[in-house]
Parts: structure tokens; C-alpha cells; sequence
């Protein structure tokens, strides 16, 4: 194991998880030991993430996700563990012992620097003879000024060149095909993986050439060829230009749907444009916005897929607590059509203009139904009504209500009432799905994950109960009578012997510690299990009793029950029924 017990503990004490997870959830309310705020893992509107400061671990109502403060940092900077315990002791100005080091780290670096000579070769074959397609492509979308900021490039239309370039560079034929740049051939040999395309090297904002997206130069498909996810690069983790427009002043984020339209809106003067690659906006990358700006412009094609997916990219935003505007451009295709036919400053008051997302989705929700029509009045309502609830403040509430109210054609009063409708009844359904969770006795609830799923319910329930007793009141048990063997539950079993053996070795249970030992599937049920705190100290030695005496009883009736069928089978071979 590479890290040892003792600074794994020395670590989560070094790094409070409230003041940890603080850092990215705001923490709005208490209940007993736990701190709650919004779920950064899900979507939601009323908190159930909790933290808990005296057990060190967080864990999640709604969605399930939990563990140490290890295991938050993997999830959130979508980190390796060995990575997150790194960030974690740069974080608390801690020395991590040198032969711990990650064994990743070398291959990384490595890989890092392999890209950057990559974009510095494609950049190269743009500017020479060998790349006129390329520059004419470039001169064509009137974006030249733009080559060097983004370190744009060009892939020659041959098999070979970037390999041979590299390999004479040292560069072996694992480490260019792990890098995603080249691919092993029918015959073995190695090919080029870009070829005549316009290349724009992936950047991250620490400066790291991570991956390339290939356009091609004519109408072929696909359009864009993008690097597969590798050691440093995940494409649902990454944007497009975020490296440059972390650096504008303009006080917003402007989403676009590909890598030219966001060289394009850069040429123009819109310096804060990034966007995805690949692949629709995903939730990592929406936290990645947020850490970087506090309102989100979306400006995305003009035609139904383009609508289709700011309407799914406005609902990955919203929870975030981010102001979120839609472009809406008439009378052309994209940003760059728009720009190109009116100039930038026609742009700009667009944005200025643009509704924010409870208007454009006030407007499309209204184009979804006959309002010259009773029933696509009393449509409207309803789904109007659901939009409005779900925002946060009063005043935004009664503005957009209004507006709502007069588009349907019904009295601010009854519009209002339909509102308070939706808000009790979401906040009933939320308050009970949390009370479920909390405050019930231990109940049978399968893992999140599917391969710990529990095959005997009843026993599972008994054996989170010791594990739970066990780790929160360890002074009051001596050695349990029960052995991981003893456990229906594989997984439960595992971290039964892994407690009692830190037990006896006189250490308290940290998860932080367990992190290296069980993976985060396993350290998210342990947090599930120790987040419960119905029963009290004075009830414990009781309630450990009553469980050991359930895993018992199961146990003996699953062998009865095998007796019985053994006994059956005989039966039936001695009177001659089997068939
Ligand atoms: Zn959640």
C-alpha cells in the first residue's frame, strides 16, 4: 500500500472536511451534527447533501454518493486516489513521503510533454508550404489573428509524418498510441490518427496541451475528430478554450456549440467563448464553469438541435447557482453567420438583449401548446407553473408569474395560488424522501452501486447495524462474536474485518484511512451506514444484542431452509415423483 495509515489520518485531520467541501457547497443549514447544501453531484432544489464534522464524512440523500474527505476530492476534481490524497497535502502545505509518490505521475508528465511537441509540430506544418489547405481554410473563416493564440496547427494528409517526427523525438510506440495520436495498424505498424484536418490543441487552464479536435477542411464526416479520453485527458471534464477565457473581463462565460464558432466569437472580440468537445455539456464540466464566472450565456445553433440542447444545458446549469442567458440569433444559422453578415456590435446587443433561462423557457414552453384553447391555456398553466416554482427567489417568482399569468390568460391570484400548489408539494415530497433516509430505523436499502447488491435483505440490515455501532460507540464492545464469515453480505463482511482490525490495534475508524483499502463504492455505503445515529449510547449494548441474534437467525434459517429442500429432493427420488 502507498500511503501509510498514519499519514492518511494526519491528512483528513489536516483537512476538515466541512472546511473542505465549504469551499465548493455552500453549507446553509444544520440539523443535529450535519451541515447541509445542494448537491454538487445532482441536480436538486432543497438540500440533501449533509457533511458531518464529528465522523468526518459526507454523504448524499438524494443521490447516494459519500465517504471521506478523499473521496469528496476524487469525485469533484475527478482525481485518482493517490491524486486527491496529492491535492490534499499541497492543500494543508503537507510533505507527501517521497516512495509514495504516484506510480502514474512519470507516465503523465511524459504524456503532457509528447502533446505539447505534438501541437508544436501541427503548428509548424501550418505555416509552410505543406499546410496551404489548412491556411486557406483559416483565411476563408477570416480567422487567422487567431493561429497563434490558440496554437492552431494542421495535420498533413499522410500516414506518417507525426509518427516519424515523434519516434525520432524518442517518443515510443506505447507512449504515441496511449497519447491517443497515432493507432496500430492492420499490418502492426503505426499511423497517423489526424491527417488533413485544421488542428486546435485542447488546453487547461494550468496550461497543459491534454488532447487535439481535428476539423476537417471540406464538408466530410466527421467534422470533428476528437482525441480519445487518455491518462490526461477526459473529454466530459475539459472545454474548449477555457484556458483564454478564464482570462476575459467581460463578467460572463459565452457557450458555443464547436471549436470554430468559439475561434470565430473570439476573432470578433468575445474572449470569453468556450465549448464543449464532443460531447454535450456535462455536469463536471458546468462545476468547471462555475469555478470561473457567475453567469453563463448560451449561444448555441439556431436550429432544432442547437434549441434542443441549450434546454438540456440549462438544466445541468441551473443547480449551480449560475445566471444563465440564451442568445437567440434571427435570421442566421450560428454566432459566426450572425457576426459575419452584421458585425460584432449586432452581436453584442443580442447578448445584451438575451432573456435570461426562465424567459426562453417561458417562451418555449408556451410554444408548445394552443393558448387560443382552453385545454392548451390550462396546459400552459400547469407547466408554467412547475418553471416558476422551482426558482429560488420570491421576487423572481412574482415577476415571472405575472408575465405567465397574462400569457395565459388567467388572474395573477389564480396563477399565484397554482404556484404555492407545486412549491408545498415539492417541498413535502423532498422533506419526506430525507426523513425516510435519516431519521427511520435502519431499513433495507440496497447499495447505489449494483455488484454490493445485498441477497439477504434482512440479515444486510443487522450487519450495517454492528458496523455502525461498532465504529461510533467502540469503547463500549469488547471482541464482537461474530466473524466476517458470520456476514451474508460480502462487501459488509470486508469492512467488518477491516474495523475489528483497527480496533484491536487500538486505532478509531477513519474512513479517510479505509480509503486505500476499499474503493469509493465500498467507502460510500460505510459513510451510508455511519451517517445514522438513531440509537443512542445508553441503547447500544441492547440494540448490538438484538442484531447479532438477527444475523443468527437468518443464518439458521437459510441452512433450514436448505435442509428442507435436500429433504424434499430425497423424498420425491424415494416415492419415485422425480423426474
Ligand atoms: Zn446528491
Amino acid at each position: 500500500m502507498p500511503f501509510s495509515e498514519d499519514f492518511l489520518e494526519e491528512l483528513s485531520r489536516r483537512n476538515d472536511i466541512v472546511d473542505v467541501v465549504s469551499g465548493y457547497v455552500p453549507l446553509t443549514k444544520r440539523s443535529g451534527a450535519n451541515m447541509f447544501g445542494l448537491c454538487p453531484f445532482h441536480g436538486e432544489k432543497t438540500p440533501s447533501f449533509s457533511v458531518n464534522a464529528d465522523k468526518q464524512i459526507y454523504h448524499c440523500f438524494g443521490c447516494g454518493k459519500g465517504g471521506s474527505v478523499i473521496n469528496f476530492i476524487m469525485e469533484i476534481e475527478n482525481l485518482s486516489f493517490p491524486d486527491a490524497v496529492q491535492f490534499l497535502a499541497r492543500r494543508a502545505g503537507m510533505e507527501v513521503p517521497e516512495d509514495t509518490q504516484d506510480v502514474n505521475r512519470g507516465r503523465r508528465t511524459r504524456m503532457l510533454d509528447l502533446n505539447r511537441e505534438a501541437a508544436r509540430f501541427f503548428h509548424a506544418r501550418l505555416m509552410e508550404d505543406a499546410g496551404r489547405a489548412g491556411q486557406a481554410y483559416v483565411d476563408r473563416r477570416g480567422i487567422r489573428s487567431m493561429v497563434k493564440p490558440f496554437g492552431m496547427g494542421f495535420a498533413p494528409d499522410s500516414w506518417q509524418s507525426l509518427t516519424d517526427a515523434m519516434t525520432a523525438k524518442g517518443y515510443t510506440r506505447q507512449e504515441l498510441v496511449d497519447a491517443g495520436l497515432c493507432r496500430v495498424g492492420k499490418s502492426g505498424g503505426l499511423y497517423d490518427y489526424f491527417r488533413n484536418r485544421l488542428m486546435f490543441p485542447v488546453i487547461d487552464v494550468r496550461g497543459n496541451v491534454i488532447g487535439f479536435s481535428g476539423r476537417i477542411l471540406d464538408d466530410g464526416e466527421p467534422k470533428y475528430l476528437n482525441s480519445p479520453d487518455t491518462l490526461v485527458y477526459s473529454k466530459s471534464h475539459s472545454l474548449f478554450a477555457l484556458n483564454l477565457a478564464k482570462k476575459s473581463k467581460s463578467g460572463y462565460i459565452l457557450l458555443a456549440e464547436g471549436n470554430i464558432d468559439v475561434v470565430s466569437l473570439h476573432q470578433a472580440g468575445f474572449d470569453s467563448a468556450v465549448a464543449s468537445l464532443g460531447t454535450s455539456l456535462t455536469a463536471d464540466q458546468a462545476r468547471l464553469l462555475a469555478r470561473y464566472t457567475s453567469q453563463v450565456i448560451i449561444a448555441y445553433d439556431n436550429d432544432a438541435a442547437g434549441q434542443k440542447a441549450a434546454q438540456r444545458a440549462i438544466g445541468i446549469l441551473q443547480p449551480l447557482d449560475l445566471r444563465i442567458n440564451v442568445v437567440k440569433i434571427p435570421g442566421a444559422k450560428d454566432p459566426d453567420e450572425f457576426i459575419q453578415a452584421n458585425g460584432p456590435q449586432a452581436f453584442r446587443n443580442l447578448i445584451e438583449r438575451s432573456g435570461n433561462q426562465v424567459e426562453y423557457r417561458l417562451e418555449q414552453t408556451a410554444a408548445e401548446y394552443a393558448l387560443d384553447t382552453d385545454a392548451g391555456r390550462v396546459g400552459y398553466l400547469r407547466a408554467a407553473a412547475k418553471l416558476i416554482a422551482s426558482l429560488p427567489g420570491s421576487v423572481e417568482r412574482e415577476i415571472y408569474g405575472l408575465r405567465a399569468a397574462e400569457k395565459a390568460g388567467v388572474s395573477p391570484e389564480a396563477f399565484k395560488l397554482e404556484v404555492e400548489r407545486v412549491r408545498k408539494q415539492n417541498a413535502a415530497a423532498a422533506r419526506k424522501q430525507r426523513d425516510r433516509e435519516a431519521s427511520a430505523p435502519l431499513r433495507a436499502v440496497q447499495p447505489q452501486s449494483r455488484e454490493l447488491r445485498f441477497e439477504n435483505v434482512r440479515s444486510a440490515v443487522a450487519e450495517e447495524g454492528v458496523l455502525n455501532l461498532l465504529c461510533r460507540f467502540p469503547e463500549q464492545f469488547g471482541a464482537v462474536p461474530l466473524t466476517a464469515a458470520d456476514f451474508t453480505s460480502p462487501v459488509l463482511g470486508g469492512l467488518y474485518e477491516a474495523v475489528t482490525e483497527r480496533l484491536r490495534q487500538g486505532r478509531s475508524v477513519s474512513l479517510a484511512a479505509l480509503g486505500q483499502q476499499f474503493g469509493p463504492d465500498e467507502l460510500t455505503l460505510l459513510a451510508k451506514i455511519l451517517q445514522h445515529d438513531e440509537i443512542s449510547a445508553p441503547a447500544a449494548q441492547q440494540a448490538m444484542g438484538d442484531y447479532i441474534n438477527k444475523i443468527r437467525a437468518e443464518r439458521d434459517r437459510a441452512t433450514r431452509g436448505q435442509d428442507l429442500r435436500g429433504y424434499a429432493e430425497k423424498l420425491k427420488q424415494t416415492k419415485g415423483y422425480g423426474s
